[in-house]
């Protein structure tokens, strides 16, 4: 079988960088890497785990697999308006997992082609990798970087802001629930939002100066709504109607599991911003050149709480239930 070294030295091994752009002063063969921040930048750094049967199902394609656990990860840096540049990874894979070396050396190869294109798609470098015997589980720790004091955070939301959210909503758990009925197209609109979910780090980026606020939605949005609001001390008025939905979700789940999938789902790492009104057509301007939409979704408000999405609550606590 594989052993550790072999794992890492074929499959989870930085990919080879030009040195002056990489950032990566000393990389992979020493203890650890030593990795040099651009001069007048902080570093942003977040950590997330995935686990298996939790987080994604066990017979998703080892790709996706690989794919989604850097996506979820980047999407933090995303929400932040980091650039993002380095990242860690500790994988943990069963030894029995597969029949033989054959099975496990094209799972493992698939599993970083997908991890690996996903890096390069947004120029990040791998820049250590960690390989145990366990349940399957991948923990991704990334690092960007912003300009000093200009980080993207969840707290500087005023009443009177607007409330957008980037592309759709409820596609995570439209192909969730698509997947748990034996959905295995990987091109399926819904499926692909689901497990092969792309960070909106380009969109971040953009609203770095002109969102007041922001967090990404992986825990559902009226969660990640409310983690923004209790930051930020204020409380929304949503109008449910004007709510994005992922193509195909109507379809798919049908008009009211649909706005509750929305309110609830999670998984569909799109980023969640408050703005000044004045900003909303600049903002929608700079992300039109990254092809991202801006929805307007509701504003804030000086009375703690949300209104506007009463009737959705069921269905909404409904999905927060709902996992792999
Ligand atoms: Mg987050």
């Amino acid at each position: 079988m594989l052993g550790e070294f072999d794992l890492i030295e074929r499959f989870l091994k930085p990919a080879r960088v030009s040195a002056a752009h990489s950032g990566v002063a000393l990389g992979a063969g020493d203890d650890a890497t030593v990795l040099t921040p651009e001069p007048g930048h902080q570093l942003v750094v977040s950590v997330d785990t995935s686990l298996v049967d939790v987080h994604f199902p066990a017979d998703a394609p080892a790709e996706a697999i690989g794919h989604r656990a850097l996506a979820v990860a980047l999407s933090d840096l995303a929400a932040m308006g980091a650039r993002s540049r380095w990242c860690l990874m500790a994988l943990s894979q069963r030894h029995d997992a597969f029949a033989d070396e054959a099975a496990a050396t094209t799972w493992y190869a698939d599993f970083s082609r997908g991890f690996h294109a996903l890096c390069e798609a947004f120029d990040t470098v791998l820049a250590g990798g960690d390989v145990t015997a366990g349940a399957l589980g991948i923990s991704v720790t990334v690092m960007g970087e912003t300009p000093s004091g200009r980080a993207l955070t969840r707290a500087g939301a005023r009443p009177g802001d607007v409330i957008a959210v980037t592309g759709a909503l409820g596609g995570g758990a439209g192909g969730l629930h698509l997947w748990q009925r034996g959905e295995r197209d990987m091109t399926h609109p819904l499926v692909k939002r689901y497990l092969l979910p792309t960070p909106r780090l380009e969109a971040g980026l953009r609203l770095r100066g002109l969102a007041s606020a922001a967090i990404d939605v992986s825990d559902g949005l009226l969660a990640d709504l409310g983690h923004l609001r209790r930051a930020s001390g204020v409380g929304a008025e949503l109008d449910e109607a004007a709510l994005p939905p992922a193509a195909g979700l109507l379809e798919a789940l049908g008009e009211r599991e649909a706005v509750a999938a929305m309110l609830g789902g999670g998984d569909d790492y799109e980023l969640l911003v408050t703005l000044a009104p004045d900003n909303v057509a600049k903002a929608r301007q700079a992300l039109a050149k990254c092809d991202v939409a801006l929805t307007v979704i509701g504003r804030c408000s000086e009375q703690p709480g949300v209104r506007g999405v009463e009737a959705a609550r069921e269905g909404w606590q409904h999905f927060q239930g709902e996992r792999p």
